[in-house]
Formats: structure tokens, sequence, C-alpha cells
């Protein structure tokens, strides 16, 4: 769990995503006690809704000081029989989970970002966190806005690179077929901005124009 991979592929002085903390040994041995006896506090999850090049959700869960992270091209789904490919990419600040604005043109996953969802989750407890990463078969509860209940992220396949990994909603009382209630469709605004993507695009369109006159 690192963010070498994050920071090499991004410029801060252009993007204004968080670079994340850079912990000093110090720092992090306090941080490791501190996240021992946060062992029981509840870890947060964020949901951004990201239009790149490929408009997507990205999916983040907090994990021993940074944000595991996927990105699922068509979004969660509250229907048990729709099994979501998302695709493992790399950690992300804590920091991240706040961030909601355009990534500049020609800078990486160039595009506007809404948080979609945020919240708390809960790994089941027959395995801890760790092992349940390892393994590739991550059972836990939701307590978001919008995502609640019992779901499960599961690897295809042995650990690569590029891991696809299915995230599925578990029956439960907050199970819904697709066919009554299309989640993201439903709900598409931020939970914290009220702003739809649509939205920061006309901004964002409005001062590219200027710039390019300029
Ligand atoms: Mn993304």
């Amino acid at each position: 769990m690192a963010l070498k991979k994050y920071r090499l592929k991004r410029n801060f002085k252009i993007t204004s995503e968080p670079a994340g903390v850079k912990h000093s040994a110090t720092v992090k041995k306090s941080v490791s006690k501190a996240a021992k006896a946060a062992k029981e506090r509840p870890r947060v999850f964020v949901v951004q809704k990201h239009a790149a090049r490929r408009l997507h959700y990205d999916f983040r869960l907090e994990f021993q000081g940074v944000l595991l992270s996927w990105a699922v091209p068509k979004g969660p789904s509250l229907d048990p029989a729709q099994r979501r490919l998302a695709v493992h990419v790399e950690d992300h600040p804590l920091e991240y989970g706040n961030f909601e604005g355009s990534i500049p043109a020609g800078q990486y996953g160039a595009g506007e970002v809404i948080v979609w969802d945020f919240g708390e989750w809960t790994p089941h407890p027959q395995l801890s966190a760790r092992a349940a990463f390892d393994k590739g078969h991550i059972d836990f509860t939701l307590n978001g806005k919008k995502l609640k209940g019992a779901w499960s992220l599961v690897r295809m396949g042995p650990a690569s690179e590029k891991e696809n990994w299915l995230l599925v909603k578990k029956r439960d009382k907050y199970a819904r077929p697709e066919s009554e209630v299309n989640v993201v469709e439903k709900f598409p605004a931020s939970v914290l901005s009220k702003r739809k993507i649509e939205e920061l695009k006309v901004k964002n369109s409005k001062t590219s124009t200027k710039l390019r006159r300029r």
C-alpha cells in the first residue's frame, strides 16, 4: 500500500488533485500506532463519478492509510444478479476522498470528478481486511448515502498488474432488481455539492474557451 504509482502518474503543479501527505519514518510509526488504536473505527469508502475519456465510477475503500481503488465502468448496481467489472488501480491518498473538480486536459485521468457516494465500510469479520484483499475476496458492509448493506469484491484469477475484480451486491433488504432501480441513473448528483457531473463540464468548457482566446 503506497502512493508511489499514484504520484508518478500526476503533475501536481498542474492538477488540483491532492498529492497525499508524505509520511516521515516517525510519522509512519505514529500513523501505524493510530491505525491500531483505530482498529474498531469504521473506515471510509467513497465512490467518485469520473468523466474521463470513458465515463466510470471509482470505488475506493480506506485501508492502512490509503484508499484501495477500483475503476468500475458501469458503476455499482443494487441487483445481486449484476456482476460489475471493477479494475483494480493504484492506491489513492485518503484526501482524494473529498476531491471534486476538473482534472486538466492532457493530464492523467483528465475530466470531471464528483463524489457520487460517501460513507463507512466495514469488512466482514471472517478474515482481516488484509487477508481478504490478498486472497482476492472481500466481503463488506457499506453505510453510504446511496449504497448500503452487504457487498463483495472478488478477484478474477491470480494477482497481476491489472487485476479484474467483480463488484457484486449481496442479497439483503437493500438489494433491488436493476429493472426496478438503476442507482447510478436514479441518483446522478454529488453527495457533497449536489452538482451533476454535466454542470462541472459546462463550467469547464467555458474556462477552456477563455484560455484558448488568450
Ligand atoms: Mn478514475
